[in-house]
This record gives structure tokens, sequence and C-alpha cells, in this order.
């Protein structure tokens, strides 16, 4: 079974064409400046076929879909040889609200359920939802999935996921705690337990992702109890541009004195804060701790926050799960900062964490640092939330 992957942005398309035996992946690329112009990068993992990389009209999301399917059953960069042997499609979406728990197969009904959606996730979802529906004018009759960034944290208990706020505000609104990333919180999790050889359904992990966006997920016996995130992807950690959690007080304060718009503070925030905010040089941490190691203070001060926000939810977490089995580290920064995930570490000596130094020493890689002694084991493993999709969209086409 062949399937393919999408994750349609508002001017980009992400795609990856996996063969579920062996889930090998097949081809890879990226639509950009759908709308504007159009640019295809399409790399194909076969042998003997080349890498397209120019520019491709793409007037809507219709034009960028057609030209994938055109490189992936083109003789010289294809993969397959016709559309007939794409057996079906999963569709990252980012929001399900309180609707959907788990993967779904996509109708007409899902697409309406998906639009109420839409508020929660309004940067987001009206780009996953034309991903989708350029697909269907595009593929016709192949069966589609939708797999949301949200479903996986749908098993937080009340207490976790409310805000005291007016309990109307939930009822009427569905204003709470929603949780992102539960894609890669569900993957790491899982393979987690593999790695450590015992149920799911035994273990209580604390799983850290870290990249541009980061988020820290609590799961016990294989479900999600609490993580950072909230009712948006602003909250929680300190990320890259990202502000993480903060006194609506703060809000009220800077639109009056400076005279912004809801829309300027929210850009802001979203945008201009995060560790960029606070060191002034980048949201990237490679150039962070490039600059810190110079004897740049506000870098070293945002790798600071960064990894004490880190540590002290994950201390959050323990206690709300009464103990930790594993932690796991995973995006960009996870899987390939081992200075962060060292300075993290070292805040769990209470939890008798140790970590092998150079165990530890690794980069995009499956790896136990923890030493054999400590008393919760640490893993790096690399996400693939890619594989998640394909995996559920073939369990749901079967
Ligand atoms: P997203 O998918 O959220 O855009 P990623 O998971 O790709 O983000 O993570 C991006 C982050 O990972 C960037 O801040 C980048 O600096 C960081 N990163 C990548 N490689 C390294 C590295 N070798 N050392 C430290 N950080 C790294």
């Amino acid at each position: 079974m062949k399937i393919l992957v999408i994750n349609a942005g508002s001017s980009s398309l992400k795609y990856q064409l996996i063969d579920m035996e062996g889930e090998k992946l097949l081809a890879k690329g990226l639509c950009e400046r759908i709308g504007i112009d159009g640019h295809l990068k399409h790399t194909p993992l076969v042998e003997g076929k080349t890498v397209f990389d120019e520019d491709v009209a793409m007037p809507t999301h219709s034009e960028a879909i057609a030209a994938v399917i055109d490189k992936l059953t083109s003789p010289q960069y294809g993969v397959v040889n016709s559309m007939k042997e794409i057996d079906a499609v999963g569709h990252r979406v980012v929001h399900g609200g309180e609707k959907f728990a788990a993967s779904v197969r996509i109708d007409d009904e899902v697409m309406k359920a998906l639009e109420e959606c839409t508020p929660f996730a309004p940067l987001h979802n009206p780009a996953n939802i034309t991903g989708i529906n350029a697909c269907r004018a595009v593929m016709g009759d192949v069966p589609m999935v939708a797999v949301f960034d949200t479903a996986f944290h749908q098993t937080m208990p009340s207490k976790a996921y409310m805000y005291a706020l007016p309990y109307q505000y939930y009822l009427s609104d569905g204003v709470r705690r929603y949780g992102f990333h539960g894609t890669s919180h569900r993957f790491v999790s899982s393979r987690c337990a593999e790695l450590m050889g015992k149920p799911i359904e035994e273990l209580k992990i604390i799983s850290c992702h870290m990249g541009n966006g980061s988020s820290v997920a609590a799961i016990k016996n294989g479900q999600c109890v609490d993580t950072s995130m909230g009712f948006t992807p602003l909250v929680g950690l300190p990320m890259g541009t990202r502000c993480g959690d903060l006194d609506a007080g703060v809000i009220q304060f800077l639109m009056h004195k400076y005279g912004y718009s809801i829309d300027e503070m929210l850009n802001i925030l979203n945008k201009k804060s995060g560790v960029l905010g606070i060191s002034g040089v980048s949201s990237d941490f490679r150039d962070l701790g490039k600059a810190a190691a110079e004897g740049n203070e506000r870098a070293q001060l945002a790798l600071d926050m960064f990894h004490y926000w880190v540590a002290k939810t994950a201390g959050a977490y323990a206690a709300a799960m009464n103990g930790v089995d594993a932690v796991v580290f995973t995006a960009g920064v996870g899987e390939n900062g081992p200075d962060s995930r060292a300075a993290i570490c070292e805040y769990f000596g209470y939890l008798g964490v140790k970590i092998d130094k150079d165990a530890n020493n690794c980069r995009g890689k499956e790896v136990l640092i923890s030493t054999p002694d400590s008393a919760v084991k640490v893993f790096v493993i690399p996400t693939n939330e890619e594989l998640v999709i394909a995996r559920d969209t073939r369990d749901i086409v079967g």
C-alpha cells in the first residue's frame, strides 16, 4: 500500500510518499509560494531518478497538488507509474477541537466538522482544508484520512484542560486547553515503550518536543494527561519566537502604553518573543549556542530560560503522574542539542536521573542517554509525524 502524506500550509505544501511495505520513504517534497508564483522541490528516493527543483506556476493549492502528482508519476522524477498506485492520502490537520479524539476518514460530514473547528486555528485549519479540497478535486475517489495535532491530547482529564474562567466560555465557546504536537508525542512515547520492552499501559513518560515550537506532554499508561500548549500553540514554554506562558495583564499594560491593536500585540507574542525576543540574536538554537559561547549574556539567558521551563514543566508532570519512568527528547533541539539536553537533565537530580555524557553526545538518532543506574530512563527519539499519519491512514483505509 502506498500512501501520500500531505501537510498543507497557507502558501506551502509538504508531502511524502511512503510504501507501507517496510515503511519505505519513496519521495518527499515541498511546494512553496503557492498563490504568489510557485516553486517545487521534489526529491525521489529511488535509484535512477532525479531531483526536480524549479519554479512551477501555482496560483492555488490545486495546481500544487497536480504538480506533485505529475512529478510522482513522471518517468524522469517519478516513483510510481500512475496515480492509481497511490492507495490513500493522509492529511495533517492542526485542530480537531473536541470533535476528533482520533484520526478519521474524510467525507463531506468530516469536512463540515473541520470547518467548525476553524475558529480555533484560524491560520492553520483553512490551509489544511484547502489542501484536502485540492487533493479531492485532483485525485477524485482516492480515500483520504485526517490526522489531528490535537487528537492525542483529548484524553486529558477536565482538571488539566479547563481554564479557571467563567464556565460558560467552555460550554458555549469551547475555550479550554487542547494541546498540539500530539502526533509527535504519540509517536515518541510509543517508541519509548518499545525501546523499554514494556507495555505503554504500564509507563509514565514525559515527552519533550523541542523545536521551533516546543511542548511537553505527560503520558500516563499510554494516555496524555497534561500538556503545555493550550487553546493555541502560543503558551507553555518560551519557544523560538513565541512567548509561552504570560500574565494576561502584561497584554493590557503594553496595549495601553503603546497603543497596539490586538493583532499587533499578538504578532509580537507570536513572532517577536521567545528566545528571539530575549536574546535579540535569533530564534535558532544553533545561533544562540554560538552567541552564548562567545559571551553574549542575553543569548545565554534565553537558553537558560528555555531549559528552566522545560525542566519545571516536566517537574509538574512528574507530580501529576506521581512519578516518571522515562523522559524523551525529540524535534530539532531535542534530537540535535546535547547541551540543551544536559542542561535540562541537570534539574532532574531529585528524580535520580543520571546522564551518560558520551551517549548524550549524539545527534539525530535513537539513543538511550541515561546511565544503567539512572532511576529514570532518558531517550533521544527522532520524531516522525509523517509516518504516524501514514500508519493511521493505512489502518483506517484498511
Ligand atoms: P519546527 O519543526 O518546529 O520548525 P524543528 O523541530 O525542525 O522545528 O527544530 C528547529 C530547531 O532545531 C531550530 O531552533 C534549530 O536551531 C534546532 N536545531 C537543529 N539542529 C540543531 C543542532 N545541531 N543543535 C542545536 N539545535 C539545533
